[in-house]
């Protein structure tokens, strides 16, 4: 019997994990491995998954848990700063009428389903490690990963997000840009009424909203223009979001009560790239975050690199030809819907950093998730 091809996915976020789940599903020898000695050590404290991100994970075998451990919902809130409800916006379900339109959740609850799929799949895992492309031909790869061994593999996934070392490499120099803006993310106690995300524009953020992320718990932000990092100690980061969140109503000063410990609070400046060149070199491909990024004004990064996964899996089990036209395939399918998402996420926010009070941002939202709602 021929040995199954072999593949090593370098990275165990969201794309990196669910390309390995389809991938073992498939049949293939898949070896992951993740830079980190612990896999769910994720920053930030909530996620907004939109239905085409759920529609992935269902694929991906695991839309139960995320079911039973998130909080779903079917409408944002558009409020004034003082918490008035301005209105509120039926959302499209992106992943389909089977699925709500949105699923708020705690992202190593998300990480930690993802982690016991890929360990249930049998994929060989090798945490604290990393990987160094040697040599490629036509046929595979060949690797030499950090703890001193040595493989060939017939495929490389590249899925070790924004700062992906992988995409320096093989010799494509696009890197993340910021595009001026910045968040403080916490994730705090729900209060009661608290049971779909609510978006405040103005105020002295451009953008304060919270999102369910469990029965218990959501996860609130700000917005603002980005700032030197250096210029803010870690031990004043409740103090920097309270500044912020204290001129909010509504359920903000419930919320803000539980802004008290810096080391909950997460600071993270937004960043854009999109990849415009193939996706690939020779049997070297990136998803997710290692071929673009967005600010998560659409919510959507995660939701493009968990599609990236399956339709490079699709891709790769309906052909044994894993060569330049497959990749191209694969690019090509994506980018045809990255483009138009990151384009819109970077939109939106420089609206605001412009002050466009007549901004169509519902439209541009409206188009946009109509286009997702498509398969990709
Ligand atoms: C503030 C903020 C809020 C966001 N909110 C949302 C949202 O609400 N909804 C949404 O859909 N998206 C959101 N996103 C985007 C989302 O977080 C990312 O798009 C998604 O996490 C990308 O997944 P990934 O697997 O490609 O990369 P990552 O999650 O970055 O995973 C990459 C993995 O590779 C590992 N790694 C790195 N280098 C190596 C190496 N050399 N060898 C081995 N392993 C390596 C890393 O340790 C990491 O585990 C947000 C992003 C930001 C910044």
């Amino acid at each position: 019997m021929p040995q199954p091809r072999k593949i090593l996915v370098i990275g165990g976020g969201a794309a990196g994990n669910a390309v390995t789940i389809l991938l073992r599903r498939a049949g293939y020898a898949v070896d992951l491995v993740e830079a980190k000695d612990d896999w769910n050590a994720t920053a930030g404290s909530g996620i907004t998954l939109q239905g085409n991100a759920l529609r992935v994970l269902r694929e991906v075998g695991v839309w139960d848990q995320v079911q039973a451990s998130g909080f779903g919902f079917d409408s944002v809130g558009i409020t004034a700063p003082d918490g008035t409800v301005l209105h509120v916006q039926e959302d499209l379900r992106t992943g389909g009428d089977g699925l709500p339109a949105t699923v708020g959740m705690q992202r190593p609850q998300l990480q930690q389903i993802l982690i016991e799929a890929v360990r249930a799949g049998d994929a060989s895992v090798r945490l604290g490690t990393t990987a160094d492309i040697l040599s490629q031909d036509a046929d595979g790869v060949s690797v030499r990963l950090s703890d001193g061994t040595e493989g060939r593999y017939d495929l490389v996934v590249a899925a070790d997000g924004l700062g992906s070392a992988t995409r320096a490499v093989i010799g494509i120099t696009d890197k993340p840009e910021p595009t001026g803006m910045a968040i403080w993310r916490i994730s705090a106690r729900r209060p009661a009424g608290v049971t779909r995300t609510d978006l405040a524009y103005g105020g002295p953020a451009y953008i304060a909203g919270y999102c369910p992320t469990s029965e218990d718990t959501i996860y609130a932000y700000v917005v603002e223009a980005n700032r030197d990092r250096a210029s803010i100690p870690a031990e004043s980061y409740a103090d920097e979001m309270r500044r912020l969140t204290r001129h909010y109503g509504g359920f903000w000063p419930e919320i803000t009560e539980h802004i008290t410990d810096p080391a909950k609070v997460n600071y993270t400046w937004f960043d854009r790239m999109l990849v415009e060149d193939s996706w690939h070199r020779g049997r070297v491909v990136l998803v997710g975050d290692a071929a673009h990024c967005c600010p998560p004004t659409l919510a959507q990064g995660a939701a493009m690199s968990l599609e990236d996964a399956w339709v490079l899996a699709q891709l790769l089990t309906g052909s044994d030809a894993w060569d330049d036209a497959l990749f191209q395939t694969y690019y090509e399918r994506r980018i045809a819907r990255v483009r138009p998402v990151v384009e819109a996420s970077v939109q939106i926010g420089r609206w605001q950093l412009d002050g466009v009070r007549d901004a169509d941002v519902p439209g541009l939202m409206g188009r946009t998730m109509t286009m997702l709602r498509e398969l990709p």
